[in-house]
């Protein structure tokens, strides 16, 4: 079986993609390759400009032809459908679903775009674009359908699929100072975090967010809108929760759970340079031993990075302590430095907290002074489309190299710290190397881990005490584009070092497993690094909902009966 391109007989002829376009309300549009601008003229003031706004996530987002991620050196560089629909509601995803079937097209479904492994785009395919379905209700005693006295009402927030992170966390914290778990980039789309299993900087105490899924209305492969939830169909509610996204069902609409807010959160950050490898040695070695002590609980996510250039950078956050608590946790790993000449912290330690319920909120973070966020800069632009700081390296990225792995919490007991340690310095002589604490469910409370075990998420996070990530790349470039074409030398080298400094990892945490969404497009045995033993079961359910492979997404359960770009059956 071969899917149609526009080049094939088979192709829908212009009549039909009419009836497609009236049934979806005349939201069915050509899909436009803004990276065209640069093809013929790549000095041109337009092209200038393309590459400008591709370091604009807000850009890329309302852009049916581009996505967040750019491509990946020997891998794939991004490319739009031929047509999208920018749907409104289940129904237009529905008439994309079946018009897609019975024709036999390629069908590729966009959220955020954040997908690294560039799963969200794919030529010649019809594609669902949930960009505007980004409605956010919270409701106060929501009560999964069909689950009416099983499970008792609670606060919840219904949204639309296409809605990015940031629109959810304005609605739920800073306009109803409640929680909602989501992702730690605030571009990244709900639906595409959700069925990854998904972390926040705050997942060490809430967990994951998939763990917090509800209920969710999917169009499956029959194009029926279905609701899924712990009562209806659910195993495909539970394959959704971290099964990977675009595989057993195109997501309407989901609803989560929402929790109260802690009074405070904060961080600690700041970077310290050893003058040489031995220091540096020692560095990692008593930050290992600190971590343990101090920090290895569910207060403290987010990361620290071992480097090629023996610097130590902290970048963490907290829940639920107050300025002076976090300070005194910190003294005793900061007097350790000052004991010799040996370190240097290079920017000065900021530790702190602040009223949790303004940690998204646009204004408050400006009024007092907090430079955390960059925003959209075009004219016109919505405030709220700002991300923080820290992920504006990500936006419009090339991946060289990435590679994550789960590492096991008993590396941190007194024994095998030393071996730790080691590992992380010889890693950190060829890549440089982020521990994200959050990612990694050891440490967090019981109900957390307990919620972990009920998502499709290689059970290996909840024995983590981190997700390791080693990963290079380089800004907006495209293949083909004179004087912005990837560095394709230096990605292969980029490469073979971020894969030579994870077996380094690989030495003493075993095959431990890799985070679907975060993880190397090579990666061999996808099924057991993203799912463990729940891959089985997922493949089970994607032929119950999906037996002809509608959905397809590179290293999806289920992809290995196709060629590489999903258009021929194996
Ligand atoms: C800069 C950056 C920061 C990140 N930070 C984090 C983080 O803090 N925590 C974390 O856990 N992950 C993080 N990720 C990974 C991210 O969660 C995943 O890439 C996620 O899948 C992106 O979702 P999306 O909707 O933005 O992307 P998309 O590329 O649109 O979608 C990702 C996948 O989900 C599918 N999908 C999207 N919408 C739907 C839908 N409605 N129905 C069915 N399938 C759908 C797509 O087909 C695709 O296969 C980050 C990624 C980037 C690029």
């Amino acid at each position: 079986m071969r899917r149609v391109r526009p080049s094939d007989p088979g192709w829908p002829s212009k009549a039909a993609w009419k009836r497609l376009d009236d049934a979806v309300g005349g939201n069915l549009t050509p899909v436009d390759f803004p990276i065209n601008a640069c093809t013929s003229s790549p000095d041109s003031a337009d092209c200038k400009e393309l590459f400008t706004n591709l370091k604009n996530p807000y850009y890329i987002g309302d852009s049916p032809g581009v996505t967040q991620t750019l491509g990946w050196v020997d891998a794939w560089a991004t490319k739009p459908s031929a047509y999208a629909v920018a749907a409104r509601n289940a129904d237009d995803i529905a008439a994309a679903v079946n018009f897609a079937r019975e024709n036999n097209l390629r069908l590729v479904v966009k959220g955020g775009g954040h997908s690294y492994q560039g799963t969200s785009n794919a030529p010649d395919s019809l594609l669902i674009w949930t960009r505007r379905m980004h409605d956010v209700t919270v409701q106060t005693d929501f009560v999964p359908q069909g689950c009416r006295g099983v499970i008792a009402p609670q606060r919840a927030v219904t949204v639309g699929s296409g809605t990015i992170w940031l629109q959810a966390y304005d609605a739920v914290t800073t306009k109803a100072g409640a929680y909602v778990q989501g992702g730690g980039c605030t571009t990244v789309g709900v639906a595409g975090l959700i069925q990854s299993g998904g972390f926040g900087s705050f997942s060490k105490h809430y967990g994951m967010a998939a763990a917090g899924l509800l209920e969710a209305e999917v169009v499956t492969a029959d194009g029926k809108v279905r609701v899924t939830n712990a009562c209806t169909n659910p195993d495909l509610f539970w394959a959704l929760k971290g099964g990977g996204g675009g595989t057993f069902a195109a997501v309407s609409k989901l609803t989560l759970r929402v929790r109260d807010l802690p009074e405070f959160a904060g961080g600690a950050n700041f970077t310290v340079k050893a003058a040489s490898d031995d220091a540096y040695r020692r560095l990692i070695r008593q930050f290992v031993g600190f971590y343990r002590d101090a920090l290895f609980n569910d207060h403290w996510g987010e990361q620290a990075h071992v480097s090629p250039d023996n610097k130590l950078e902290i970048s963490m956050v907290h829940v639920g302590l107050e300025t002076e608590q976090s300070r005194k946790l910190w003294q005793p790993f900061l007097d350790w430095l000052k004991q010799s000449s040996a370190y240097t912290i290079e920017s000065e330690p900021v530790i702190g907290s602040m009223p949790f319920r303004h940690w998204w909120d646009v204004d408050w973070r400006k009024e007092h002074h907090h430079d955390v966020f960059k925003a959209d800069s075009r004219s016109g632009a919505n405030p709220m489309n700002v991300w923080w700081n820290g992920d504006g390296g990500q936006v419009g990225w090339v991946v060289w190299g990435f590679e994550s792995l789960w590492m096991p919490a008993s590396l941190l007991q007194d024994d095998l710290q030393e071996k730790l340690a080691n590992a992380l310095f010889a890693a950190s002589r060829l890549s440089e190397v982020e521990l994200h604490f959050n990612k990694g469910l050891a440490g967090a409370p019981s109900e957390a881990v307990e919620a972990a075990k009920d998502t499709a998420m290689n059970p290996a996070v909840c024995d983590a005490f981190a997700l390791a990530i080693i990963a290079d790349g380089q800004g907006p470039a495209y293949p083909g584009i004179s004087g912005h074409e990837p560095d394709v030398a230096k990605g292969r080298r980029a490469a073979e070092a971020v894969h030579r400094s994870m077996n380094e990892l690989r030495a003493v945490a075993g095959e431990g497993g890799a985070y679907v969404s975060e993880s190397n497009f090579f990666e061999s045995d996808f099924q057991h690094a993203y799912w463990g033993k729940n891959s089985s079961r997922l493949a089970e359910i994607k032929k119950k909902y999906d037996p002809e492979g509608l959905f397809f997404v590179h290293n999806g359960i289920g992809s290995e009966q196709w060629s590489r770009d999903g258009f021929s059956k194996l």
